[in-house]
């Protein structure tokens, strides 16, 4: 039986446009439109697509760092009855934001500049009143070792350490309170290809360790490869394919996926790496195409695809357990090319 910690349907996240003097409403852009997802407890769930595909702003709402406009965030605390993310009054969501932590993208700009590294990382101790002085002192020491950092360095302050130390840094306050949720917003997407990997081993490691659920936000569908379970594709605020990040690599059933994997770099040399070059920007989401939103940039797409938005359907996956589903009016003609692993 799957354990789910977060069910969200129907999210929506509008960004008003307004115009002119009198600051008149005349349209939104629509980051995220009408998203459904749930996530098991111990799982990583990748989010992934291009700048401005609404991943992030999906990351967010579902923290109530930002209000979603409409839509449901169903929260399952450990044993307890699920609470709505979007009903809670302050102090409900007071009490969440210990279960629910980010890691932020830039570690560099997302740890404060004049705060020595123990202040950082105390800081949400303090916060919510845990402990006393001397024992928030040892939980940084501890919170310090568990991400690989030596307690003896808390006193410096965050520009003494390398981009990779300082989203450990991160990583270490983003743990303080004891989370079951963390959104990971493309943590490692700032740093060197090396570290890169260092990082995300580690974010594997604390997640046995902690029995840690993650998601996992990046533009690059490389990066998700060896951390997420499943993964779901973005775009232009929808979902477009959401499946076991094994099926979705070897078998993508959406051309954008597609097109997205044939940028991943391949390690053996005999494999024909042909990118696919999308044509065109991400369009604007204030002006989403008619049908398909993906069809001007689709080599696959013909006049049913400009007119009538595909539904999501799902299938089974084609070499383990689970679902795959997609958003593609064609998804059962095409052959399309995934990445051997
Ligand atoms: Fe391409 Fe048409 Fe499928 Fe959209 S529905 S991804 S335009 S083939």
């Amino acid at each position: 039986m799957t354990d789910t910690i977060l069910d969200v349907q129907d999210l929506r996240k509008y960004f008003p446009v307004k115009k002119g003097f009198f600051r008149r409403h005349v349209g939104d852009v629509k980051a995220v439109d009408g998203v459904s997802f749930t996530v098991d407890r111990g799982e990583t769930l990748g989010l992934v697509g291009e700048s401005g595909c609404g991943k992030t702003t999906t990351g967010r709402s579902v923290l109530r760092a930002i209000e979603p406009t409409s839509g449901s965030i169903r929260f399952f605390e450990n044993g307890k009855d699920p609470v709505d993310v979007t009903q809670l009054t302050k102090a409900g969501m007071r009490h969440l934001r210990q279960k629910m932590q980010m890691i932020f993208q830039d570690p560099y700009a997302s740890l404060n500049p004049r705060m020595t590294v123990e202040e950082i990382v105390k800081e949400p101790l303090f916060c919510f009143g845990v402990g006393t002085a001397r024992e928030r002192r040892e939980r940084v020491g501890e919170l310090l070792q568990v991400v690989g950092l030596d307690p003896k360095y808390m006193s410096r302050y965050p520009h003494t350490f390398s981009g990779g130390q300082r989203q450990r840094i991160g990583i270490a306050r983003a743990l303080a309170l004891h989370p079951d949720l963390i959104v990971a917003d493309e943590a490692v997407s700032a740093l060197d290809v090396s570290v890169q990997a260092q990082v995300l081993n580690l974010i594997l490691e604390l997640q046995n360790q902690f029995h840690l659920t993650y998601i996992f936000i990046a533009h690059d569908i490389g990066v998700v490869d060896h951390i997420c379970d499943r993964v779901a594709v973005m775009y232009i605020g929808k979902m477009v394919e959401v499946a076991g990040t094994k099926s979705l690599f070897r078998s993508p059933k959406h051309p954008y996926t597609e097109a997205l994997l044939s940028a991943v770099p391949r390690p053996n040399p005999h494999y024909e790496l042909k990118r696919m070059v999308l044509e065109g920007e991400v369009v604007d989401p204030a002006h989403r195409p008619s049908g398909c939103a993906f069809h001007p940039r689709c080599r696959y797409a013909d006049g049913l695809c400009a007119a009538e938005t595909p539904a999501m359907e799902t299938v089974p996956q084609e070499d383990s357990r689970g679902s795959h589903a997609v958003a593609c009016h064609h998804f059962k003609e095409l052959q399309l090319k995934g990445v051997f692993r």
